[in-house]
């Protein structure tokens, strides 16, 4: 299986060798050369599998050079009831991803019950593990550099914790993240993880990432690495849990099901799109945004407009408060029949701040052939939202996963059942769910006081110079 870039003039490459970086030399995203195709016979076979049965069963058509003894084992230690623990009361841990019916062919996907609650850590463990492994393998070493509003760090830190020949440098904007995210984060102590407060946003520390990366020689002298959201290894990770959620609420092939998926970069509902063209039976591919609303905008007139950071809203579900959609290219390289060429048009109008209208050139007709629909939600909705659940489901559900409730009941019937994709735990967010529902959200009893553990943490000025002098002196 060979990987090759949406833009199509990046050489073919291995999973392996495309594990550690990020955006082929291109510009493009990698993308299999084709998707494996899963049969009635494999789906039959896969109900009786735990969650790291079925990984492997998907990831080993997805990964051809690392042998499958290696990457069994690096999967059976990843997906494990110890590693993702918070389940609510009444799941089983070792189910990994449990569901829970909330109504009639309506259910809750629990994908946050790893160590940083949301459900970047799903992919993220196992990329941890992968890329200790490979690093390993070919005797190198990385430093990753990333910035970070909340989720994406903190999960990345989590799964990066303590590894062999990797170090994370993590920036974040100084006492803009709630309380506990902060908590979570700068109460690690391990000596390969690198808290950095930058005076200034989020911005301001994607800049000094952007800044880092076009440097080419600082870049390949310290061996920058990324864990952003269009790593292809994050994507394939995810693609499980589709394959998962469907498998617990049928009990034969011929059934169909949808998904609603809380989105921003269009990474986890990317990930779902791939497991439709392999063969799943998904019927609808629900993109729930909030008011940061490209993708909605996108799914219902065909015009796809990035909106810049000056026109980003920050909102009570700020880990889908995104500008543009950096998955997205990967979805609109199959809506336009693998046509690198088309891509690399549409492509050079977004990177020059444009947009594009799939509309005007015929393309946009065959979304629906791909079960996309769309809709958004505001924090009126998404404070009902959660309100509903807990009078009406009995549940208490966070800002992003509201979001994607919310526009679930737009398009439920009641013949196919509906999954909820719930992207984080409530307690990630206590601000707005007490401002919901009057009252804080219970806290798994282990990360109490985690507020008031020492914290380790680099303040920095926003300034490029100042993130490379200070990975200078650390590696
Ligand atoms: C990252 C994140 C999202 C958005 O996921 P994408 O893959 O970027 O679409 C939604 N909800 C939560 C809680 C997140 O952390």
């Amino acid at each position: 299986m060979k990987y090759i870039s949406t833009r199509g003039q990046s050489p073919a490459l291995t999973f392996s060798e495309i594990l550690l970086g990020g955006l082929a030399p291109d510009g493009g995203l990698y993308l299999p050369e084709s998707y494996p195709q899963i049969s009635d016979a494999d789906l039959t076979a896969m109900r009786g599998m735990s969650y790291a049965e079925l990984a492997f069963a998907i990831l080993s058509r997805f990964v051809d050079d690392i042998p499958a003894s290696d990457l069994k084992t690096i999967i059976d230690k990843t997906y494990t009831a110890e590693v993702y623990g918070f389940t609510r009361q009444g799941q089983n841990p070792a189910d990994i991803t449990p569901t829970l019916k909330l109504d009639e062919n309506l259910y809750l996907l629990s994908l946050s019950n790893g160590p940083t609650l949301a459900f970047k850590d799903m992919a993220m463990q196992l990329l941890g593990n992968l890329f200790e492994y490979v690093l390993a393998k070919t005797g190198k070493t990385t430093n990753i550099l990333g910035a970070t509003s909340g989720d994406t760090g903190s999960a990345a830190e989590y799964a990066m914790r303590g590894k062999q020949g990797i170090r994370v440098f993590m920036l974040s904007p100084h006492k803009k993240m709630s309380r506990f995210q902060t908590a979570q984060m700068f109460s690690l102590q391990d000596e390969n993880i690198y808290n950095i407060a930058v005076e200034g946003v989020f911005d301001d520390c994607q800049d000094m990432v952007k800044a880092v990366s076009n440097d080419a020689a600082f870049k390949a002298d310290y061996k920058i690495g990324a864990v952003n959201s269009i790593n292809w290894g994050r994507i394939v990770a995810q693609v499980v849990y589709y394959f998962k959620g469907y498998l617990a609420v049928t009990n034969n092939n011929s059934q169909k099901v949808s998904f609603s998926v809380p989105s921003g970069n269009f990474g986890n509902v990317c990930a779902g799109h791939i497991a439709r063209m392999m063969g799943l039976p998904i019927d609808k591919l629900v993109v729930a945004t909030n008011e940061n609303d490209v993708l909605d905008e996108f799914f219902k007139t065909g015009l796809y407009r990035p909106r810049g950071s000056a026109n980003t809203y920050h909102t009570s579900s700020p880990s889908m408060d995104i500008s543009k959609a950096s998955n997205f290219e990967r979805f609109v390289y199959d809506l336009v029949g693998k046509d690198s060429a088309k891509v690399r048009e549409l492509w050079t109008s977004v990177d020059s701040g444009g947009s594009f209208n799939l509309t005007e050139q015929g393309y946009f007709d065959k979304v629906a052939s791909f079960g996309f629909v769309s809709g958004s939600s505001n924090h009126a909705n998404r404070m009902r939202t959660i309100r509903e659940a807990q009078q009406k489901y009995g549940v208490v559900i966070d800002t992003h996963t509201a979001d994607g409730l919310k526009v679930a009941l737009e398009y439920a019937d009641k013949n196919t059942p509906m999954l909820v994709l719930e992207t984080a735990l409530p307690a990630k967010f206590e601000d707005a769910i007490a401002e919901a529902l009057g009252h804080a959200p219970e806290r798994p009893v282990s990360l109490n006081g985690i507020e008031a553990l020492p914290q380790r943490f680099t303040l920095m000025k926003a300034d490029a110079g100042a993130i490379k002098d200070f990975i200078a002196k650390n590696t």
